[in-house]
């Protein structure tokens, strides 16, 4: 089952080698007609106004709303959650505005631009989830449909809106797997 990884910028190679490590087949999209056949998306982490920038000057914008709205199972981590998000905070860069979120671009302050900690996702079962954060963004309002999957000291880091899934952290940077699984089976591929 092919599932596409957006691979204009960032930390795609991580996500393609968890897929792969699923079974499924990781593509690198880089054009619209790489995006043929994929039955899920990712979004990965890097510079959402790069990946922005990119995003436009291959003319994936469209391609990749459309299959959004068609239903097509995306998942946005961290810059792929900005990308993701209706509302940015303070910004009025391009964005997918698939999901009824607002989102706080660098929201854990400049001393601590990066940090690893457990999250508690009850959805993942009781063993906590290493969250590794990078600069990250957190989810500042919800919309209906949006369901909260785990917060950190009080912010928003993981979210579902059906078949759209945001992480303000990075799963592809450890080598558990179960946040790709979760994807993978909610989408049911
Ligand atoms: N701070 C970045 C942004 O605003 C996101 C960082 C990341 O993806 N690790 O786009």
């Amino acid at each position: 089952m092919k599932i596409g990884v957006l691979a204009l910028q960032g930390a795609f190679r991580e996500h393609c080698l968890a897929l792969a490590r699923l079974g499924a087949e990781p593509v690198e999209v880089r054009k619209p007609a790489q995006l043929e056949g994929c039955r899920a998306l990712i979004i990965p982490g890097g510079e959402s106004t790069t990946i922005g920038k990119l995003m436009d000057q291959y003319n994936l914008f469209e391609p990749v709303r459309r299959m959004g709205e068609q239903g097509v199972p995306i998942f946005g981590t961290c810059a792929g959650m900005i990308m993701l998000a209706r509302e940015i905070e303070g910004s009025d860069q391009p964005r997918l505005g698939l999901m009824s979120i607002g989102v706080s671009r660098n929201a854990f302050g400049r001393q601590v631009e990066s940090f690893e900690s457990d999250l508690d996702v009850p959805v993942l079962g009781s063993e906590p989830v290493r969250g590794v954060f990078i600069r990250a963004p957190q989810v500042v309002s919800v919309g209906p449909g949006v369901e909260v999957l785990a917060v950190y000291h009080d912010k928003v880091v993981l979210v579902r809106q059906g078949h759209l899934l945001a992480a303000a952290f990075h799963p592809e940077l450890t080598a558990d797997n179960r946040l790709h699984a979760y994807f993978l089976a909610g989408s049911r591929l």
